[in-house]
């Protein structure tokens, strides 16, 4: 099992040197592509990842940071040669996104499918609105189940779990403090957690109504210390801070890491775009990998 960082900075404003949301997990030939931040068909180019090998996305909440792509990585997908179906999961109203999409790219599709012979688009997709906390894949040797998470204004805000032979990775996706989520992560290998720093946030707030965002960014989101004892509490051995905010050079990779070394002494990674996360028994082989490359 691969753990590949594809965007790593949270919020809908594009910065220099992060991209958008999106995690790829790589198992057994499958592609699985958690969040579909703007761009990430791009980043999984950047990675060496196939697009054709797609099998599932997941979006964990309806922000546009994690949804806008939702749509047009299955359609890149599809005109990199996928021909089998993808399945999307998804809080509640994303089969209706998925649908919205498909009318807005129709005369894209139908001009492609009649000059390329390609198997219909709008067919191999399909569409898991997810409620609550459950197992929502089981296939090929890779689980896939959620929790509920707290990140206002959305009801159904989720956080995923993927559990194979080969180890376990457990996403976030964007929530304040959230004890369902230390249950999700229980044991596993790697978390991939949200991180805010609170002392850093003015420059994130700039031209948005200030107070409003703040308060949202201080009452939705977990600074890097809360990850850390989220981390601690659920006894992962990795800890790996992603969707930054602020994304920027303002807060340096120490500082990240110092705010969760407060509260967890396991292995701390402050994620970059693009890098690769070792997993479960896989590590040590990975790591080794890496290096000969
Ligand atoms: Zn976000
Ligand atoms: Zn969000």
């Amino acid at each position: 099992m691969r753990l590949v960082m594809l965007g790593t900075a949270g919020g809908p404003r594009p910065v220099p040197k992060r991209a958008a949301p999106a995690q790829a997990i790589v198992h057994r030939g499958e592609v699985h592509v958690i969040d579909c931040g703007n761009g990430v068909a791009r980043q999984m180019a950047m990675a060496g990842i196939a697009r054709s090998d797609l099998a599932a996305t997941y979006i964990t909440h309806h922000h546009a940071d994690h949804m806008l792509d939702l749509g047009a990585l299955p359609l890149i997908a599809w005109t990199d040669g996928r021909e089998e179906v993808i399945d999307l999961y998804g809080p509640p109203g994303t089969t209706a996104m998925t649908h919205d999409f498909l009318s807005m790219a129709a005369p894209e599709i139908a001009a492609r499918t009649a000059t390329t012979g390609r198997r219909a688009f709008p067919e191999m997709l399909r569409n898991t609105d997810i409620h609550d906390a459950r197992v929502v894949r089981e296939r090929n040797g890779l689980r896939v189940s959620t929790a509920l998470v707290d990140h206002p204004p959305f009801e159904v805000a989720l956080g995923y779990r993927f559990d194979s032979d080969q180890g376990s990775v457990v996403f976030s996706g964007d929530t304040s403090y959230s004890p369902a989520l230390i249950e999700l992560a229980r044991g596993a290998d790697v978390l991939v957690h949200e991180a805010i720093f609170p002392e850093a946030l003015a420059a994130q707030t700039e031209g948005a109504n200030a107070g409003t965002l703040m308060d949202h960014l201080l009452g939705c989101h977990t600074t890097a210390a809360d990850a850390g004892r989220v981390a601690a509490e659920a006894g992962v051995g990795t800890l790996v801070l992603s969707h930054l905010v602020p994304g920027g050079d303002v807060v340096s990779e120490e500082m990240w890491r110092d705010a969760a070394a407060s509260t967890f002494d396991g292995r701390i990674v402050v994620a970059r775009d693009l890098q690769e996360i070792p997993v479960g028994s896989g590590a040590d082989r990975m790591m080794t990998t890496a290096k000969e490359r």
